[in-house]
């Protein structure tokens, strides 16, 4: 048995295929169509070309598909409100899972990352937004409504930041790459990269710096007083941020009754989406 995994981001699409052991054996990736029939048959098309022999089929999506079967908060506005997976069944002829990018990046980092051999993996995507995905015993939790760990749209602040899903106050208004540069443009007046702040460290980073700390874990702490995970995985362009591992950690351990709950960084970077995807449709076998 072979996995394929398909990532769909919004630019371009990437497939690959591993073997048992977890070999990347193909790999593959193009343009991401503008409409919607054309990306069913870019992902039909990458399954044809990496596929052969027996195979499962793992597809990552920006947003989640609903009970419903329709794509819903995604930032790919071609297949918002589409039936992603039903066509996706209709063209390749195979059994599906699909899970959304923060997903694929859970799956890959319990499978074969940071969080292998661990029993509960929690995993972090923090970049141009916040999300979150659960693994336990190297499976995928995804949920009712494929909503499992999105603790980026948990209400840190009521009544606060306006959120683009309507409610105030989420945490990816706080502490997504877009709120950092937010908060600093509105503490000091200029604009800076959250990279070059943090490498630079200016006047004004240290207010700048505990404040995210002290969101980063009172936000995280409301996800391990319920699932108590073994590990913390982070991943997404603001897991390169230092102090989110021993700062942030401290703040999370604050906040929570168990204490001590370790944040990593991923092992496996940009790879994880079509790897975890792969890995995500391996559960079908
Ligand atoms: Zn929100």
């Amino acid at each position: 048995m072979n996995f394929i995994g398909i990532d769909l981001g919004g630019t371009k699409i990437e497939g690959a295929l591993l073997d048992q052991n977890h070999t990347i054996l193909e790999r593959r990736r193009v343009p991401t169509p503008r409409d919607y029939n054309g990306i069913v048959r870019a992902i039909r098309d990458m399954v044809e070309h990496i596929g052969y022999g027996d195979c499962t089929l793992g597809v990552g999506t920006p947003g989640t598909t609903g009970p419903d079967g329709l794509i819903t908060n995604s930032n790919t506005r071609a297949i918002r409100g589409m039936p992603l997976l039903r066509d996706l069944r209709e063209a390749t002829g195979m059994d599906i899972r699909m899970g959304n990018d923060a997903d694929c990046f859970t799956a890959a980092e319990a499978g074969m990352g940071a969080g292998a051999g661990f029993e509960t993996v929690f995993g972090v995507i923090m970049g141009t937004g916040v999300g979150g995905g659960l693994a336990v015993r190297g499976h995928m939790v995804l949920g009712r409504a494929g909503g499992a760990g999105e603790w980026g749209h948990s209400i840190l602040h009521p009544g606060g930041n306006m959120c683009w899903c309507g409610q105030r106050g989420c945490v990816e208004t706080y502490i997504s790459g877009p709120a950092l540069e937010r908060r600093w443009e509105q503490e000091t007046g200029s604009r800076m990269s959250v990279p070059d702040i943090v490498s630079a460290e200016p006047p004004g980073f240290t207010i700048w710096r505990d404040a995210i700390v002290s969101d980063f874990g009172l936000a995280l702490s409301g996800v391990v007083q319920v699932v108590d995970p073994d590990i913390i995985v982070l991943g997404g362009g603001l897991s390169n941020i230092p102090f989110l591992y021993d700062m942030g950690a401290a703040a999370l351990h604050q906040n929570t009754l168990q204490g001590g709950t370790p944040i990593l960084r991923n092992m496996l970077g940009d790879s994880a989406g079509v790897v975890g995807a792969a890995l995500l449709g391996a559960e079908t076998w």
